[in-house]
């Protein structure tokens, strides 16, 4: 009698929050910096606090069009009309304002000595230009902006590791910073893998060849690595053969911080990324509990630390690859340039669909917002459609086992957010 063979032990799939948090300890922020000008610095993540040298705004000054005045002259109603003893437009510097007049100011200019309110123009009756009556009550202070509202001297405006925004670009620029220190793009070398691969533009549709499709992974990982600052190496399509693969690994080892890849990572003879860089490092992490997705692998292709690059293998399906870039490779990139912050959370939503499919893994579904609220379902979740990534704004994260009845409350992620 034959003995039984052995059988492979098994081996749960990982939890997508154990493998995010193991990928985010990997993820040790690059060490380069740079100087880039406040204009050119959008999206990119700050390399040091940015303390500011002045009071945003530097002093008092006026928030309307009016008249600024003493409130003391102003007691007895109806006031007599005062005159108009000085002029001062945005950019200039009164003088103290003598009692028993006012000064016309405009929008932004300092408020004068001496003077403790701005009645807006509205509200006042001029008189040849020379005088004016005033016929509302009044509160000290009123309409002026004080100097210091905004940001006061020696605060931290904005904290290394933010990553910049239009508004904070202008922040940093109202405390006269023309230049900023920003963490290094991350170099990134990508590749597609698969002997079916044509690229668009190289052969026409009618003509294409049986079993062949047109890479489109290439396309959205290209754009979303840019989108994240990254430099990218598009170093094309590595044909299935275990040489040639691990030939492009090594080459994009010395130069790049991560090498990324689609395809080529599950379990048949025609995937050879998982032994080519086991072969040239090691591998870290493979294959997720999630749907779609599961065939994510991390490791590292060189020798040391020192020499070599991070290595994210995503899946060839192009939505698997799509929604693990935005789970997992989004979140790693971010790490790498020293953001402090990269978990995004879900906001609770209405599903307004069934989902009686329920599966093992903790599963993202394609869904769109509409007009009432709610959510629609994507009707076909297959991880080769990239047509419900389009249509749809964002994915439901549905715990493992779990189906979804019309009116349940879901988890709800939008591409805005995550792709931003
Ligand atoms: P793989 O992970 O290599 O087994 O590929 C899984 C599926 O994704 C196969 O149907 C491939 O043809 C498809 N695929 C792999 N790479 C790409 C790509 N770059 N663009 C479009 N589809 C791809
Ligand atoms: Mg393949």
């Amino acid at each position: 009698m034959t003995p039984t063979p052995p059988r492979p032990a098994f081996k749960p799939l990982k939890p997508l929050d154990d493998a995010l948090a193991q990928l985010l300890a990997y993820a040790q922020p690059l060490a380069r910096t740079e100087q880039v000008t406040t204009f050119e610095a959008d999206g990119r993540v700050l390399a040091q606090d940015l303390v500011s040298g002045l009071h945003v705004p530097p002093q008092d000054n006026s928030a309307m069009d009016g008249y600024a005045v003493r409130c003391a002259d102003l007691v007895a109603m109806p006031v007599p009309p005062l005159p108009v003893s000085q002029r001062i437009p945005a950019g200039s510097s009164g003088s103290a304002l003598a009692p028993m007049t006012v000064a016309r100011i405009f929008t932004g200019a300092p408020i004068p000595a001496g003077a403790d309110a701005v009645v807006m123009q509205e509200d006042c009756e001029v008189h040849d230009n020379a005088s004016v009556s005033i016929n509302t009550a009044l509160q000290p202070g009123q309409w002026i902006r004080r100097a210091g509202e905004d940001v006061s001297r020696g605060a931290v405006v904005l904290r290394k590791g933010e990553r910049l925004t239009p508004a904070s670009l202008g922040l940093a620029a109202s405390v006269g910073m023309n230049v900023l220190a920003v963490s290094a793009r991350p170099k990134v070398a990508l590749f597609s893998t698969g002997d079916e691969l044509v690229m668009p533009g190289t052969v026409p549709p009618q003509d294409m060849p049986p079993g062949a499709i047109y890479n489109s992974n290439r396309f959205f990982l290209k754009a979303l690595l840019q989108r994240l600052g990254c430099e990218v190496s598009d170093l094309g399509i590595v044909p299935d053969d275990r040489t040639a693969t691990t030939d492009a690994l090594r080459s994009a080892a010395a130069q790049h911080d991560l090498i990324l890849t689609s395809g080529g990572v599950s379990v048949g003879e025609e995937d050879h990324i998982k032994p080519a860089v086991q072969s040239l490092g090691h591998l870290d992490l493979w294959q997720i509990a999630i749907k779609p997705g599961k065939p994510f692998a991390y490791g590292w292709v060189g020798a040391g630390a020192e020499a070599g690059a991070h290595f994210i293998g995503l899946p060839g399906n192009p939505v698997s690859s799509f929604v693990t870039f935005l789970l997992l490779v989004r979140p790693f990139l971010l790490k790498l340039q020293g953001v402090s912050q990269v978990a995004i959370a879900p906001v609770a939503a209405r599903a307004d669909f069934t989902w009686s499919r329920a599966d093992k893994r903790r599963e993202f579904l394609r869904v769109k917002r509409n007009a009432s609220g709610g959510l629609d379902l994507f009707p076909n979740q297959s991880s080769g459609v990239l047509t419900s990534a389009v249509w749809g704004d964002g994915l439901v994260d549905n715990p493992p086992g779990q189906t979804i009845a019309p009116g349940d409350v879901v988890r709800f992620v939008s591409f805005a957010e995550l792709l931003a």
